[in-house]
């Protein structure tokens, strides 16, 4: 599909952007990315005049759906007050309350993305522990961090690779990804090197790799070795904070982390990111301490009042309850309807997230990033363009997650299930 005003200013684009965008995946559509004239309610619109129920969704910020009027209400009420004070502002002791009454830590600091988050997160507990190493899992991403851009596989659990150029091996190779959802293999590396590693970093639901929800057993297991080894347990909840409850997955789970990094929702889709802990580790940030953090924009009063209103309106009780029921009436009737025709697959789904991954008759479930892995990407990219076609946008990526919000009504779940199924037959050739 090619649309005239985008591939014009797509093609002007890629003379003055690495690859045409500012965030890789935005150029995974192709032929080419559609520019966005506006988007409203669960609605995005091109500038070539197509609308499309978004899934989306800005990549997770916004569960209360686009332009939500609460939301324009108080950024229009702060932008009247200016938007930039370099001096603190009420609404950061407001949105943090929040943080601490969910989350039950005592602090919070705020900074401007999930990025900036672990990389606070990582430098804290190295400073806590005074140790230097870092585990992660494969396929779960935390934003564009030089510690924790490392490479899936065997190898990688080892010896760290990074998947970065211009990442020096030195910072590499402190970093071990092990496999996520793989109890055995944790508590053995534990024992091996568990006294050298200063966090274990995880996504508690994997929303990097498609949508993979954990093992209880998994987490349960990061928690123990980590208060075996004296190792600090860190939940990446950049996606899942304020989505799959109020208190992220750490409520969720009943798992107590000792960091939680946080984004996407706590600014209400402005720029935003958090970390919280208690105070014995969050005090040892500048100004109280010595392990530095500091922005220009941090706490912005923009991302603060669109944060708050947001967390306001999940606490109405409406929210999930629509984002939700969306998601799960999606993704049964997409199983029902690969099964009705014959179309090996799975679809993953937790609150208000879901992915459909067409995986090999071997593949009952995806559980981990090895087997969604797996899964024929040629098959989903072809399955997001012939719903792009019928007005359903859905990722580009087969490593992303789609996501749900509260203006997704039935109208749309039965729109974009009629959808499903003519693409789904398409596929088969029916
Ligand atoms: N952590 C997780 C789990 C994420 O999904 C992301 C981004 O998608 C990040 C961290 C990085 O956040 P940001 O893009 O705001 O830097």
């Amino acid at each position: 599909m090619m649309y005239k005003n985008s591939l014009n200013l797509y093609n002007e684009a890629k003379r003055i952007f690495p690859g045409g965008v500012n965030s890789p995946v935005r150029a995974a559509i192709k032929p080419h990315p559609f520019f966005v004239l506006r988007a409203y309610g669960p609605y995005i619109e091109s500038i070539d005049g197509q609308r499309y129920i978004d899934y989306v969704m800005g990549y997770g910020p916004l569960i209360l759906g686009h332009s939500h009027p609460k939301v324009i209400e108080k950024v229009i009420d702060q932008l009247k007050n200016g938007w930039l004070y370099g001096t603190p502002h009420e609404a950061a002791i407001q949105l943090a309350k929040k943080i601490i009454k969910y989350y039950k830590y005592d602090m919070v600091r705020f900074v401007n993305s999930g990025t900036e988050a672990t990389i606070t997160a990582i430098r804290l507990a190295r400073a806590y522990t005074k140790r230097k190493f870092i585990v992660k899992f494969d396929g779960c991403y935390h934003g564009a961090n030089d510690n924790l851009l490392v490479k899936a596989g065997s190898a990688a659990s080892h010896y760290g690779i990074s998947t970065s150029d211009g990442i020096p091996e030195e910072l590499t190779r402190l970093t071990y990804a092990l496999n996520y959802n793989d109890v055995d293999q944790l508590v053995n590396f534990m024992n091996d090197k568990g006294d050298e590693i200063a966090a274990i970093i995880v996504e508690p639901v994997i929303a990097n790799t498609g949508l993979i929800p954990p093992d209880v057993e998994f987490l349960k297991t990061l928690r123990e070795e980590s208060d075996k080894h004296g190792t600090l347990l860190i939940f990446d909840e950049v996606v899942t904070g304020f989505r799959i409850s109020l208190g992220g997955a750490k409520e969720y789970y009943s798992i107590d982390p000792d960091i939680v990094t946080l984004g996407k929702i706590i600014g209400g889709g402005f720029p935003i990111g958090g970390i919280t802990a208690n105070r014995e580790i969050l005090e040892q940030l500048t100004p109280s301490g010595k392990v530095f953090n500091a922005g220009t924009f941090n706490a912005n009063p923009i991302s603060m009042v669109a944060g708050l209103a947001t967390i306001e309106e999940i606490e109405k009780g409406y929210v999930y309850k629509y984002a939700n029921d969306a998601a799960q009436r999606i993704a049964k009737a997409i199983e029902e309807l690969l099964d009705k025709y014959g179309v090996h697959g799975c679809v993953n789904q937790i609150s208000s997230m879901y992915q459909v991954f067409f995986t090999p008759p071997n593949i009952q479930k995806v559980k981990s990033p090895l087997e969604a892995k797996k899964a024929n990407k040629m098959m989903y990219v072809q399955f997001h363009h012939k719903l792009s076609k019928r007005g359903v946008y859905i990722p580009p990526s087969q490593f992303e997650t789609c996501f749900t919000s509260s203006a997704h009504r039935i109208e749309e779940v039965n729109t974009t299930i009629s959808a499903v199924e003519e693409v789904i037959k398409e596929i088969r050739g029916l």
